[in-house]
């Protein structure tokens, strides 16, 4: 969505309006604004989103910070997005994931900050191979951490919202159910397969190496860097050496390199999607259903 600089208030409402409007995550289409009395729960991008939905159920209206189609990690707060932080009640985000994000609930939260990371014991990048001593922030990848966040969550909306304590904890319980499930689907899944490297196209996907799966990325950290050519050789090489059938790109990024290091080694190009956001080809899916087209993508390109 582009950012409109609001010149009245009258105009700033109506942009937020138009924002929430945009959210994947309104009851039925509803206007989140005619419900009033709900908990505002203000949520920095997709993953949080769902679970924040999933918890709060029809107590809650849950505003993505991030609008579908764009890239969370380099989100630059707008005018919107800004109010949507100051209104909420609950302010759920990944301190380190998203700067700007960071320092937007840091200036203007007046409701309860949630910060995943805290809610999380984040792996270092160097355990999932990557060369930083920065923390991997993209938890949401292993089923059990997104399980923790639901029962963070939970707790926070019960501080909030007393009254629904107990409905926040049976949709917490109830979400870790499918969570758990998922984690089941793929230890089994991913247990025997012909090889186990994937090549990707940035390091998002280092906490499912746990499930026995080897990443190499093709961008390194961040989603939208170039490789060099001396990554784009060591890749090739790797292809060949390990019989790598398929390259994955991401929805949201352009999958040029994929594409072209695809091309030049005969490998097919496939989507394995970070869940970082929704686009317009996943408008329609879930956390769940894309886990579960990632998982049925890495057992047909690994053999398993
Ligand atoms: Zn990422």
């Amino acid at each position: 969505m582009k950012s409109h600089v609001a010149a009245t208030l009258a105009v700033l409402s109506a942009s937020v309006l138009s924002l929430s409007g945009c959210a994947a995550f309104t009851d039925d289409g509803a206007d989140p604004a005619s419900s009033a009395g709900g908990v505002e729960v203000a949520a920095a991008f997709y993953p949080l989103a769902y679970v924040a939905e999933r918890v709060g159920g029809d107590h809650v209206d849950v505003t993505n910070l991030t609008a579908p189609g764009g890239e969370p990690h380099d989100l630059e707060p707008s005018v919107e997005v800004t109010a949507e932080i100051t209104e909420a009640n609950l302010v759920v985000y990944e301190r380190g994931f998203q700067p700007a994000v960071d320092a937007a609930v840091g200036e203007n939260a007046r409701g309860d900050v949630l910060d995943a990371a805290d809610a999380v014991d984040l792996v270092p990048f160097r355990e999932h191979g990557v060369d930083s001593d920065e923390l991997d922030p993209h938890f949401w990848l292993d089923p059990l951490l997104l399980a923790d966040v639901g029962d963070a969550v939970a707790e926070q909306l019960a501080d909030v919202d007393p009254d629904h304590a107990p409905d926040y904890r049976t949709g917490a319980a109830e979400l870790r159910d499918d969570l758990e499930q998922l984690d089941q689907d793929y230890t089994e899944g991913l247990a025997q397969c012909d090889r186990t490297t994937v090549v990707v196209s940035h390091d998002a996907f280092g906490y499912l190496q746990r499930y026995g799966v080897d990443m190499e990325a093709i961008l390194g950290l961040s989603p939208d860097s170039e490789p060099t050519p001396a990554d784009l050789a060591r890749l090739q090489d790797l292809i060949r050496e390990d019989g790598v059938t398929t390259v994955f790109s991401e929805s949201i990024v352009s999958a040029k390199s994929a594409d072209a290091l695809a091309e030049a080694t005969g490998a097919r190009s496939e989507v394995l999607d970070p869940i970082e956001g929704l686009t317009d080809r996943t408008e329609d899916e879930d956390y769940l259903s894309l886990m579960r087209a990632n998982l049925s993508a890495l057992e047909e390109a690994n053999g398993c």
